[in-house]
């Protein structure tokens, strides 16, 4: 990707999972000679760093269509036995309540799968140059204007290209710089997620299941699952009443909770659940944040974002890491469309593919936003009473749309004019 000089250079600040799907998929969709891909990541080494992440029926179709063909394997994944992404148990009585349900998923391959979010981005890993990849390169500012895109990072260096893209997770730096009053809010949840070799957990749990499953509590939630790789995970979300400003000076993404804690929390719980936590070894801490839609995601002439820094969802329904494997193949899709066409990559071709982009992806994704908002109103307003967790048990929205939404056939429609149902 960063091989040749000669053609167009294109930045992309952060190597997560967004990172490097866009990466791969500009070099495999587009038939664009010489592009000059780099991505600037802010970490000093590329780790196994996070906890464990989901990919819905969406992301898995489009880690094929990308070709990240070693990440549809059983070895790498899991997938319940049933076939069922989740199913959803009351907290006390570990009844089923309800299940999520896959529509139109004919391929086995494409079910939810579940991932070490480290071994998901090694599997992405492999398909980029290493030589493309910049590691301490932590972008403080960026900036834009008719002749070319400029990163200027923490260690005083800077990077210039033609394209910028703004893959630097849900606190962008790339979206700071050029919307210096967007905010994000702490959304009153805080997620304690662990994840760990699953033999601490086999055979030593009453009941452990063989699938997936939330536990809904009156306030705090419980999810429990196996993971590719002989991985387990827990995950524990609770509430927490403090204003943004106090959680952001409290609580640092990925910094190291108390096991005590999450222990002490769950105590109450049914004998499934209060066992996982017992056997849970350590937590991280997330503290769950949410932004407001942008109404367009061409921020300046020639720059994007993508993933979580485009979308400022939070963890809302395990989205993030589909809806960014899905941002980057439409962004591949535009660019391939407006090359296809012009044979150049003017400015105004980038300006056109971009929008393209740009409006393909914010319609399905400002949907999202309006649930996830929707459902903090409803949160922050209800009582501890095991009726309101009835009644959120029986209105839970039906986020079909999400996860088996078909990102290609959004951006034809796009290209037609047309709105894409799903998105409507
Ligand atoms: C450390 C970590 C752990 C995570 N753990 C989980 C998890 O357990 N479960 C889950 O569902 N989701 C997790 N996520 C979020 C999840 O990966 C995203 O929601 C989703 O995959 C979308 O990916 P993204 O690439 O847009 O964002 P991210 O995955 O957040 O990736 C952003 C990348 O940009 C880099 N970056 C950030 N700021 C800068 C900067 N200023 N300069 C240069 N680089 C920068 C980050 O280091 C990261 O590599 C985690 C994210 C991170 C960064």
């Amino acid at each position: 990707m960063s091989k040749n000089n000669d053609g167009p250079r294109v930045l992309i600040a952060g190597a997560g999972i967004a990172g490097l799907a866009a990466a791969i998929s500009l070099a495999r969709q587009t038939s664009i000679p010489n592009l000059n891909i780099h991505l600037y990541e802010q970490a000093p080494e590329l780790l196994e760093i996070g906890a464990s992440i989901a990919l819905s029926p969406n992301g898995m179709r489009t880690l094929e269509k990308l070709g990240v063909y070693n990440a549809l394997s059983d070895e790498v994944g899991f997938r319940t036995p049933s076939g069922i992404p989740q199913i959803i148990r009351h907290w006390k009585t570990n009844q089923v309540h309800s299940v999520d349900t896959h529509v139109n998923v004919p391929d086995p391959r494409h079910i939810t799968t579940r991932f070490h979010r480290g071994h998901l981005h090694a599997a992405l890993l492999e398909h980029v140059p290493r030589e493309s990849i910049h590691l301490d390169k932590r972008t403080v500012r960026a900036e834009a204007d008719h002749a070319g895109v400029s990163l200027y990072f923490d260690d005083g260096t800077s990077a210039h290209g033609d394209i910028l893209i703004g893959a630097d997770g849900i606190k962008s730096k790339v979206r700071q710089s050029f919307i210096p009053e967007y905010r994000l809010r702490f959304n009153g949840k805080v997620y304690m997620r662990s994840t760990f070799d699953a033999s601490r957990v086999e055979g030593k749990v009453p009941d452990l299941p063989a699938d997936s499953v939330h536990w809904w509590g009156p306030k705090d939630a419980f999810f429990a699952s196996r993971l590719g790789k002989g991985q387990y995970t827990t995950v524990g979300a609770y509430s927490d009443p403090r204003s943004t400003e106090e959680v952001e000076k409290s609580v640092v993404w990925d910094q190291a909770g108390n096991v005590d804690f999450l222990r002490a929390r769950y105590e109450d719980w049914n004998p499934t659940v209060k066992a996982l936590t017992e056997l849970t070894p350590h937590t991280k801490l997330y503290p769950n944040y949410t932004g407001d839609a942008l109404s367009t995601w061409v921020l300046a002439p020639r720059v994007t974002l993508i993933g979580d820094a485009a979308h400022t969802h939070g963890g809302a329904f395990a989205a993030g890491g589909s809806l960014a494997l899905d941002d980057a193949l439409t962004l591949g899709l535009a660019f391939a469309h407006v090359f296809k066409a012009t044979q150049t990559l003017s400015e105004t071709d980038i300006q056109t593919a971009l929008e393209l982009y740009s409006q393909a992806r914010q319609p399905h994704t400002a949907r999202l936003l309006r649930i996830v908002h929707g459902q903090i109103n409803i949160n922050s307003n209800q009582s501890d009473a095991e009726n309101t967790l009835l009644s959120r048990l029986q209105n839970r929205p039906n986020t079909v749309w999400l996860s088996e939404h078909d990102a290609e056939a959004a951006f034809a429609a796009t290209l037609a004019g047309r709105v894409y149902p799903l998105c409507a």
